[in-house]
């Protein structure tokens, strides 16, 4: 075969290996309720190309084993983390946009797409609230949307060449903003935790007096960081309270909404994040709970020319452009960008408003119900107000939390429940993500019960 599709004639021999392929996933799909969540062992392909290419039947045995070997994201019982499963949709986005191979770098590798993406954005700064000035850029993954929003932040703030310059965020913000610390070359306490409460959310009059201890030292802080959803426990921090607070000292407000931020979407669930539209940056990722197939986040700014003002190098080798646009290349650290926005954009339109009301609202539905049913005699549950809860035995002392936390997992894994085991205020806890369409109610008794009776 022709390792390249004919430009010229209809390529016969790449759609009969497209629809092999597509039986193949679609096997595999339909599989899944007889495996397991996670693959107990599995066997890896050869992974060197050899002198000869191989054949079509080769590749697609091959492909068969690392599918074998692959994580289960439509079990039922996968519950772990913030990995459901793809919508049908996007994995045709996925697809398309492989086979166009158009690049977001710059405006003539992509015409229609980058304008999607600008669109598409807008549609979500329009949802948030983030006003008239406002856009966005996709990026692939949050992390780098919360990195790019704080270069930004510390750019506008004229503090970029502040080594000693700070930003808040609360004890349980993400991982990703130590990352960005190394990344930005910043000090390690560049980072100022914030305490949280008692339900997870940052203390905003704790916020206050670091602030003026800072103040007073002489040092400068250039962002405020607001989780809209923690990892561990989905809390929202006090939005409302934190843009008062931004606004009153003048400081850029960035909001990590990689998980809650699609809550913004339904006039049902969008009070859980109310003020968030008063931030002057939000990350958001649809790859988290909507089923937009990885990766795909969003950086939305309250004024979309900050994204240009940081990242436009410009483009001396691709085609100006007219008016006030900037080529994708310029609005953020990534370069050469495949089309995110394409399988984010049919998605969307394939749930509908509707679609994704019901996602949100079900999910959230999941985690009320296991909450119910799990026996808080015995047991503690952190949570929010979005799909996520953790847990942890009262009565044990943090080695037999751990040990616990460790058994449990196992044998929930032995049942086909998968949960994943995070460490929080150096305690094991055991956490589930309630974002999969596929978890029924009476596997969330079933579920219960084990947990109920892996404490006597
Ligand atoms: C997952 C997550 C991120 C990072 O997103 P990635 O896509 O994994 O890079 C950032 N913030 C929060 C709160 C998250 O849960």
């Amino acid at each position: 075969m022709d390792p390249f599709a004919s430009p010229h004639n209809l390529d016969k021999q790449l759609q009969s290996l497209l629809g092999e392929a597509s039986s193949l996933l679609c096997d595999w799909f339909a599989d899944t309720g007889n495996q397991a969540p996670l693959p107990d062992s599995f066997d890896l392909p050869e992974v060197t190309p050899k002198k000869e290419g191989e054949s079509n039947k080769v590749l697609l045995r091959e492909l068969q084993l690392l599918m074998n070997g692959a994580y289960r994201p439509s079990h039922p019982g996968a519950l772990a983390h913030l990995d459901p499963p793809p919508l049908s949709v996007s994995i045709i986005g996925e697809l398309i946009c492989a086979g166009l191979n158009n690049n977001l770098l710059a405006e003539e590798l992509s015409p229609s797409l980058s304008s999607l993406e600008r669109k598409l954005c807008k549609w979500f700064c329009e949802k948030l609230d983030l006003g008239d000035l406002s856009g966005g850029v996709v990026a692939s993954g949050g992390s780098l949307s919360n990195l790019m929003a704080l270069v930004i932040a510390r750019n506008i703030s004229g503090l970029a060449s502040d080594p000693s310059a700070v930003f808040f965020a609360s004890d349980d913000c993400h991982v990703s903003l130590l990352k960005a610390v190394q990344i930005m070359g910043l000090k390690s306490e560049s980072l100022q935790k914030v305490p949280t409460d008692e339900k997870g959310k940052l203390n905003i009059s704790c916020l206050s007096s670091l602030y003026k201890k800072l103040k007073s030292e002489g040092k400068k802080c250039f962002a405020v960081v607001a989780t809209a959803g923690t990892t561990v426990r989905g809390a929202i921090d006090p939005l409302l309270e934190i843009t008062q607070f931004c606004q009153q000292e003048e400081i850029w407000l960035h909001v990590d909404g990689a998980i809650g931020g699609v809550y913004g979407l339904s006039t049902h669930t969008s009070g859980l994040i109310e003020g968030i539209g008063s931030a002057d940056s939000i990350t958001v990722n649809p790859q988290k709970l909507l089923g937009i197939a990885k990766t795909s986040s969003l950086l939305l700014l309250a004024n979309k020319n900050h994204l240009s003002c940081t990242f436009a190098t410009g483009l001396p080798y691709a085609e100006p452009l007219r008016g006030n646009d900037f080529h994708g290349g310029e609005l953020g650290i990534q370069g050469t960008r495949s089309a995110e926005c394409l399988k984010l954009w049919i998605g969307l339109r394939q749930l509908g408003m509707d679609g994704i009301e019901k996602i949100l609202l079900d999910s959230v539905e999941r985690r009320c119900f296991l909450e119910s049913l799990i026996d808080t005699s015995k047991i503690k549950i952190i949570s929010g107000p979005l799909h996520l809860l953790a847990f942890t035995p009262i009565n044990f002392n943090s080695s037999q939390a751990r040990d616990w936390s460790e058994k449990t997992r196992n044998f929930l894994l032995k049942s086909n429940f998968m949960l994943s085991r995070p460490i929080y205020r150096e305690r094991y806890y055991l956490k589930a993500v309630l974002g999969n369409p596929h978890t029924k109610l009476d596997d969330l008794k079933l579920l219960a019960k084990l947990i109920n009776d892996s404490i006597a």
